[in-house]
């Protein structure tokens, strides 16, 4: 069974807005879970809504199978960590973390004892005397985590917990939740709007879009396979190239080059003849030069941004735009023409209406 189970739930707001449509999810416990999506998608409503801290409108949230619905935050058994750290200034960093045993009257050597076990996992043995505002943004996060962590709960929940955080501080609390994840085992979910940190650290993400669950799968389903355009766009980086056209002979056009589509859809050609279709390739996916069993394009190079480990490289044809990554030993010069392949198995086609997949 699973550990967590969100069963048609919806959020509407007092206002009358509804910021979550039917939301369906089974969690298992020991999960890392991510949810992903731009911002106002509902993310921090559903994740809220798990905590105990907004009303579910309708559906049902089941904790190890028991209706949960009406639960208050504490019985929940639900640690939440914010994107402000809310840490209490005039309290060390040993009490900040201690806090919540202290108010549970646990007995006060339990409490070293736990605390100390908490700042090694988070690396904080040296700072426990300290107050908060004598820590980097790095640390106050790692106290912010302890304080959550120290508790036994069976779920942990984290809305975006790296926002204030610079970008190589991001990198590091990355792998150091990663990390702690591992050692605690705990139950995660884990809020966010950057693809990076859903890749890196989720088992599975569930990407959101205007209120709706747009898929959910580990890492790996959604960057192979991508259910529509959105999360094709949305996992990756730089994002898939999209090229739309309207199929004519089983052919789209991109720039001066032709596409042909009508092997790919196979049975489905005809059904798509005259209508909208959507072309999309991984910038990381081409090769450079002409190769045997693919679409081969000429453009001209427009921008190169080279970025050490690969170069990006910004190319037209008449109209079209599309990214390619290329190693940095093989980038070419801006205004000049280039050849380069897009391997059949790499080509991904979407239906220009509805924008799902065709497979
Ligand atoms: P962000 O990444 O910006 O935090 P999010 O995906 O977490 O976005 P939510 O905070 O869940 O988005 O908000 C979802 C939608 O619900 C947004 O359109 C938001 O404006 C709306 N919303 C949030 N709180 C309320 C409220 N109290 N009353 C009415 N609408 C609300």
């Amino acid at each position: 069974m699973a550990y967590l189970t969100l069963k048609n739930i919806n959020k509407i707001y007092p206002n009358g807005f509804h910021a979550v449509h039917d939301f369906n999810l089974e969690i298992q416990k020991g999960e890392f879970i991510v949810f992903v999506g731009p911002s106002g998608c509902g993310k921090s409503t559903t994740l809220r809504m798990i905590a105990g801290l907004e009303d579910i409108s309708n559906g049902d949230f089941l904790i190890d199978g028991a209706r949960a619905n009406e639960w208050g935050p504490r019985e929940r058994q639900i640690a939440m960590v914010f994107q402000s750290y809310a840490l209490y200034p005039q309290m060390t960093v040993f009490d900040n973390i201690a806090f919540g045993l202290t108010l549970q009257g646990v007995d006060e050597d339990v409490i070293e004892e736990k605390v100390k076990k908490t700042a090694a996992i988070l690396g904080l043995t040296d700072y426990l005397d300290r107050l908060p505002r004598a820590l980097s943004g790095g640390q106050r996060q790692r106290v912010a985590i302890g304080r959550a962590i120290i508790r036994k709960v069976g779920v942990f929940l984290m809305d975006e917990p790296l926002s204030n955080l610079d970008a190589k501080q991001r990198v590091t609390m990355r792998s150091e939740i990663a990390q702690i994840h591992r050692q605690t085992g705990a139950t995660t979910i884990y809020v966010t709007h950057d693809q990076t940190e859903a890749m890196t650290l989720a088992d599975r993400i569930v990407v959101m879009k205007d209120g709706y669950i747009q898929q959910v799968g580990t890492p790996k389903d959604l960057y192979y396979d991508p259910v529509n355009v959105f999360v094709a766009g949305f996992i990756g980086e730089p994002p898939m190239n999209f090229i739309r056209g309207t199929v004519k002979g089983g052919k789209i056009p991109f720039g001066k080059n032709s596409l042909d589509v009508a092997k790919k859809l196979g049975a489905k050609a005809s059904k798509y003849e005259g209508k909208q279709i959507v072309f999309g390739f991984r910038p990381e996916a081409i090769v450079l030069g002409a190769q045997p069993n693919a679409h081969q394009i000429t453009a001209e190079v427009e921008l190169t941004e080279m970025l050490g480990d690969n170069t990006n490289v910004y190319i037209t044809s008449g109209e079209d735009k599309a990214i390619l990554k290329v190693d940095p030993h093989d980038t070419p010069e801006t205004d000049t023409s280039i050849v380069f392949s897009i391997p059949a198995e790499e080509v991904y086609l979407f239906d220009g209406e509805t924008e799902n997949v065709i497979k």
